[in-house]
């Protein structure tokens, strides 16, 4: 066959995105996020066991230039990097924990993506800068309390007057919510079920307000937010993207969030891997290293298995991101991307849980101890299976690719 023929054949995937060879470049990037992470864990585990926030995260990552790796160098500390890079960037942090992760996919991906992308050059001026060197954070609000997997339903509205959009309505669930100072936020025109359009709202705006979500399963060293808008008053130039393409906006910002939490889970996995391999080889039962129980040499194969195969998958979504990112006009190239990131989301988020199970199986009884990082694990990424597209969401959309619009379940 010729190698176009293969190309088309609907049976053999395109794998010519597949060279994962890592550059003097990236291995320079990930050094850096090597140190900053290692900084961060002992932080981490005190907070966790505290069950309070961490307030470290920021300023560590903050002194190792990272909080723009992804962004334009026009723009404050911003790197350039590409999709893959902060991938594997994300996959060192996704280590650290699932809560130091999601910062990163509120700020970053969800956030600083997005105004990168549908931004004007003056907005993308006045704020990226800021938020490239922490001085602003940003979040991504399109939840609501009456609309999750289904955003078209969302209630929040807008309505013109003067120089001022008003914002009415509240966001629910929001990744850095309570502590970001620009978010993303998605409404209708009042009294309108179409049109959606993006806004870009500042925390210090009239009319706003944000509380912290308490009593999560999960996550309790990272921020999740609510946030309420009563007249909220936003600049008219605040607008982000064309008018009535909030959608769009938004369905290409949770591209770049699912990559974020696929590459995170990787994280988390390896994590799963390398605590359960050292405590097979510490732990004695029966006289024996409880690594020479061959049921426990199964776990450990299942987790490495598991762990390379969504690796490999999460490299090449990353690598199909990077490709379509330098292509934005070629609708074909995205569409393809965000189906295997889909795919590599999915699969990443149930790895991470069902390794983050194992491990806990190979620690016995200290795997049930949030002293351990196993459990945490095992109760942080379980959100992985619900944001950014719950399992049954990205099922769907993974299916329907297949089987044709008409099979579409949401219509
Ligand atoms: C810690 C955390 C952080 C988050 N961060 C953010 C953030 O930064 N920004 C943001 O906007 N949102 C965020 N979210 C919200 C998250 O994206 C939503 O929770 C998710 O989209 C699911 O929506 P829902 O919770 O309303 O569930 P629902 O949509 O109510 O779904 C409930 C159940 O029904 C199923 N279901 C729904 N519709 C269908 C269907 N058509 N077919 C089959 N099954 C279906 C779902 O899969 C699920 O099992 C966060 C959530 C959490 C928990």
């Amino acid at each position: 066959m010729q190698q176009e023929e293969l190309r088309d054949s609907k049976d053999i995937s395109d794998l010519s995105v597949m060279n994962f060879e890592i550059s003097d470049e990236q291995r320079l990037v990930l050094k850096v996020v090597d140190e900053a992470c290692k900084k961060i864990r002992p932080i981490e585990d005190k907070c966790y066991l505290e069950h309070k926030f961490n307030d470290k995260v920021l300023p560590i990552f903050k002194n190792a230039h990272l909080l723009g790796l992804p962004i334009s160098g026009k723009y404050g500390e911003g790197q350039g990097a590409d999709a893959l890079t902060y991938a594997l960037a994300l996959e060192r942090v996704g280590q650290e924990g699932t809560g130091v992760r999601t910062f990163f996919s509120g700020h970053t991906s969800l956030g600083q993506l997005t105004l990168q992308k549908w931004g004007s050059e003056e907005q993308k001026e006045r704020y990226l800068p800021k938020t490239t060197t922490g001085e602003m954070i940003m979040a991504f609000g399109l939840t609501e309390p009456t609309a999750g997997s289904d955003p078209g339903s969302l209630k929040t509205n807008f309505e013109p007057r003067g120089n001022y959009f008003y914002l009415n309505g509240s966001k629910a669930w929001i990744s850095n919510g309570s502590i970001a100072d620009l978010i993303v936020v998605f409404a209708y025109p009042k009294g309108k079920t179409e049109g959606m359009c993006a806004f870009l709202v500042e925390k210090n705006s009239e009319g706003f307000e944000a509380s912290p979500i308490k009593n999560k399963l999960g996550l309790p060293t990272s921020d999740t937010g609510l946030l309420y808008f009563s007249d909220c008053k936003v600049p008219k130039e605040n607008m982000l993207g064309p008018i009535g393409k909030g959608l769009s906006v938004a369905y290409t910002a949770l591209m770049s969030g699912r990559l974020s939490v696929a590459a995170g889970c990787v994280g988390v996995t390896q994590d799963c891997l390398n605590e359960a391999v050292r405590y097979a080889q510490e732990r004695v039962q029966h006289k024996k290293k409880i690594g020479k129980h061959q049921l426990v040499q199964r776990e450990i194969a299942k987790i490495s298995v598991d762990l390379e195969a969504s690796r490999l998958l999460t490299y090449r979504a990353a690598l199909l991101k990077a490709k379509s990112d330098a292509k934005p006009n070629d609708s074909g190239l995205r569409n393809e991307a965000d189906w295997i990131i889909a795919q590599a989301k999915y699969c990443a988020a149930n790895v991470s849980f069902r390794s983050a199970d194992r491990a806990v199986q190979v620690f016995g009884a200290n795997g049930f101890s949030f002293e351990n990082r196993p459990a945490r694990h095992l109760v942080d990424t379980r959100v992985c299976r619900i944001y950014e597209g719950t399992d049954q969401i990205l099922e769907q959309k993974i299916a329907v690719k297949l089987l044709g619009n008409e099979y579409e379940a949401f219509s």
